[in-house]
C-alpha cells in the first residue's frame, strides 16, 4: 500500500488548513515508529517511549490522548505480534501493518496520513534517534513551529565510510539545487496543518526530507546526539540506501537532464570548429591522407548532434516527469472572509 493508498483524492488542488487549533489546551501526540524486521529492539523502544509520554502528560506538555503507533513495514519476525502485544497491553500503543515490505520512506508515510494527533513526530524504531529530543520538539511547536527537524549533532557513531559518502551526498544534492536539511534524516515533527499538506504530495516515488522543506511553514531545528543501533542489524543495506539516495536527486533536481543539453551544446560547437579545421587541413593545406575528413567530420558532428538530441529529448521528459508527479501547486496556510470554495475547508 502506497502513499496514494492512504491519501484521499481532492479534485481541488489547493488546501486551506487550520491555524490556532493548539492554543488553550495541550496538543496530542502521535509518535510514529517505522518497524522492519525490530523484534530486537521493539519491547525497549516501547518502554522508553511510555515513559516519555508519560512523563510529558504529567508535565501537561501533552494530552493524554498522545499515543504511540508503530508502522509494520511487512516484517517478517515477530514483529507484529509484539506490538499486537503492547497495544492489548493497556499502554498508549496503536500499530499498523502494510501488506508487504514497502521501504523506510512508504511506511513513514503511511504512518504519518493515517494516524490522528495535533503533533506527529517520526522515529526510528532502533533508539538511535534520541527520544528526549521529542521534549525540545514539543517546545518548538509550542513556539509556532510546523515542523522541526532532529538534526545529529556528530556522526561519531558512523564508520569512516558512512560519513564521507553522506557529506559528499549532501553536498551534491545542495548543487543540483535539492533544499535539504544537513545531517538530517527522518526524525522530525510536524504539526497537523503540515501533514494535510504533506498528504497533498501524491508522488509515488518518495524521499520525504527533500519533500517537507517544500512544504513551507515556520521550521526549527533540534539537535541531538545519535546513538549506536541498541539491538539488532541495519536494515539499510548499502542496496537500499544507494536506492534512497538516487531517488533524492531523480525525484527533486532535473539538474543532471540540463546537463546533458549544456554538453551537447558545447559538444556541437566543438565539432562544427573541428570540422572547419579537417575541411581546412584537407582542402587548403593538403595536408591529410586521403578520406580522412570524411571519416572524421561527420563523426564529430553526428556526436554533437546526438547528445544535443539527446538533452532537448531530455528536456521535454524532465517537464513530463514533473508533471505526472502532480505535486500541489501552492499551499495556502491561511485565509480570512469568505470567498473561498466550499471544497476548500480544512480537514483532518
Ligand atoms: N525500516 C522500514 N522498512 C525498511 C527498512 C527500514 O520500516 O524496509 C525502518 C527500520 O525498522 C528503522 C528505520 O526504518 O526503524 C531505519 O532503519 P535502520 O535503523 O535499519 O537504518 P540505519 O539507521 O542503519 O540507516
Ligand atoms: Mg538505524
Amino acid at each position: 500500500m502506497g502513499p496514494r493508498g492512504v491519501g484521499v483524492r481532492h479534485e481541488i488542488r489547493w488546501v486551506r488548513v487550520v491555524t490556532g487549533q493548539m492554543t488553550d489546551r495541550a496538543p496530542a501526540l502521535t509518535v510514529v515508529v517505522p518497524c522492519f524486521n525490530e523484534e530486537a529492539v521493539l519491547p525497549e523502544t516501547a518502554r522508553r517511549l511510555h515513559a516519555l509520554l508519560d512523563g510529558l502528560i504529567e508535565a501537561g506538555t501533552i494530552s493524554a490522548a498522545s499515543r504511540v503507533c508503530f508502522i509494520d513495514d511487512g516484517s517478517r519476525d515477530r514483529t507484529w505480534a509484539i506490538i499486537r502485544d503492547l497495544s492489548r497491553s493497556g499502554g498508549p500503543f496503536g500499530g499498523l501493518r502494510l501488506s508487504r515490505n514497502r521501504g523506510h520512506q512508504n511506511a513513514l508515510m503511511a504512518g504519518l496520513l493515517s494516524v490522528s494527533g495535533d503533533l506527529l513526530v517520526s522515529i526510528d524504531a532502533d533508539l538511535q534517534d534520541d527520544p528526549e529530543a521529542i521534549t525540545t520538539m514539543l517546545r518548538s511547536a509550542a513556539d509556532g513551529a510546523d515542523i522541526v527537524y532532529g538534526v545529529r549533532g556528530s556522526r561519531d557513531t558512523d564508520d569512516m565510510f558512512k560519513r564521507v559518502t553522506a557529506r559528499l551526498y549532501y553536498r551534491t544534492l545542495r548543487l543540483l539545487g535539492v533544499e535539504i536539511v544537513f545531517d538530517h534524516a527522518d526524525f522530525r515533527l510536524l504539526s497537523r496543518r503540515a501533514v494535510e499538506a504533506l498528504r497533498e504530495y501524491e508522488e509515488t516515488n518518495l524521499f520525504l526530507r527533500a519533500l517537507i522543506p517544500q512544504l513551507g511553514f515556520e521550521s526549527r531545528i533540534v539537535t541531538y546526539a545519535r546513538a549506536e543501533r541498541f539491538a539488532g542489524v541495519s536494515k539499510y543495506p548499502f542496496r537500499k540506501m544507494l536506492t534512497l539516495a538516487l531517488e533524492g536527486i531523480t525525484s527533486f533536481s532535473t539538474r543532471p537532464l540540463r546537463m546533458v543539453t549544456v554538453l551537447g551544446c558545447v559538444m556541437s560547437v566543438f565539432a562544427m570548429a573541428l570540422s572547419v579545421w579537417a575541411l581546412v587541413q584537407t582542402v587548403i593545406r593538403h595536408a591529410t591522407i586521403p578520406g580522412w575528413a570524411s571519416t572524421v567530420i561527420p563523426i564529430y558532428l553526428v556526436c554533437g548532434v546526438q547528445l544535443l538530441s539527446l538533452g532537448v529529448i531530455g528536456e521535454y521528459v524532465g517537464k513530463i516527469y514533473l508533471e505526472t508527479k502532480r505535486r500541489p501547486r501552492f499551499i495556502v496556510a491561511e485565509t480570512i472572509g469568505s470567498p473561498f470554495l466550499s471544497g476548500a475547508e480544512p480537514r483532518g
